[in-house]
């Protein structure tokens, strides 16, 4: 049967600047997200100390309809995600809508590929949450980017973000993140060194149509 298309919906709690609204529309046209049954929610707060780890990141995505309402969570999302048609929520924290351009698009296209990750290759969602469980208690410890998912939800990212700042602008926002001795910083000096491994495997969307996701075979692999 032929699915028909519905946008996920957005809520504002926070006054989203008009050019960050622009620019987020811009990655929901180029992601292919109108298939998704759910919500945005752009929060006015940050939870550093909430009970529920979830909080206390920048921003998640989670399948309502797979794994179920987040009990412990703020009463204004907990009500969303208790809507017959919340399938999906993707949470942006104050901090995140509130900072530079350039890092609210990059966390929102990140927060945006897992949802097509889940849409579409349902069996990544479940590797990455178990990786997301087992890597911190491996030796040597591991970093988000070594999870498969999520170093393609960085790729994706990154690819949306050259696009719609320009490689100019994204490559001084790199700049400034690698001469802050910051987490960002650790961070991005890994990002640069592992995204040109040509053993990495890739998750990428087809060229086709665009809306489907497949395993590219890692060159060397
Ligand atoms: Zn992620």
């Amino acid at each position: 049967m032929q699915r028909v298309a519905i946008p996920m919906k957005t809520i504002y709690r926070l006054d989203l600047s008009a050019q960050k609204r622009k620019l987020t529309a811009q990655v929901n046209a180029a992601m292919g997200a109108d298939r998704a049954d759910g919500y945005v929610i752009w929060d006015d707060q940050n939870y550093p100390d909430h009970p529920n780890p979830l909080y206390r990141k920048k921003a998640y995505h989670i399948n309502v309809a797979c794994g179920g309402v987040e009990e412990v969570s703020p009463n204004h999302i907990l009500n969303l995600m208790e809507q017959p048609d919340c399938k999906h929520l993707i949470w942006i924290s104050r901090d995140i809508g509130e900072a530079e351009p350039i890092r609210t698009v990059w966390v929102y296209a990140h927060e945006m590929t897992h949802l097509v990750q889940d849409l579409d290759v349902p069996l990544l969602s479940s590797l990455t949450n178990f990786l997301r469980l087992a890597y911190p208690r491996v030796e040597p410890p591991k970093r988000q980017i070594d999870i498969p998912g999520e170093f393609d939800a960085e790729l994706t990212a990154r690819e949306l973000v050259v696009k719609l700042f320009g490689r100019n602008e994204y490559q001084a926002y790199v700049n400034r993140q690698v001469q802050e001795c910051t987490e960002g910083g650790v961070y991005f000096r890994r990002f640069e060194a592992v995204r040109f491994l040509p053993s990495v495997p890739r998750i990428r969307r087809s060229s086709g149509c665009g809306r489907h996701l497949c395993f590219v075979r890692p060159i060397n692999g």
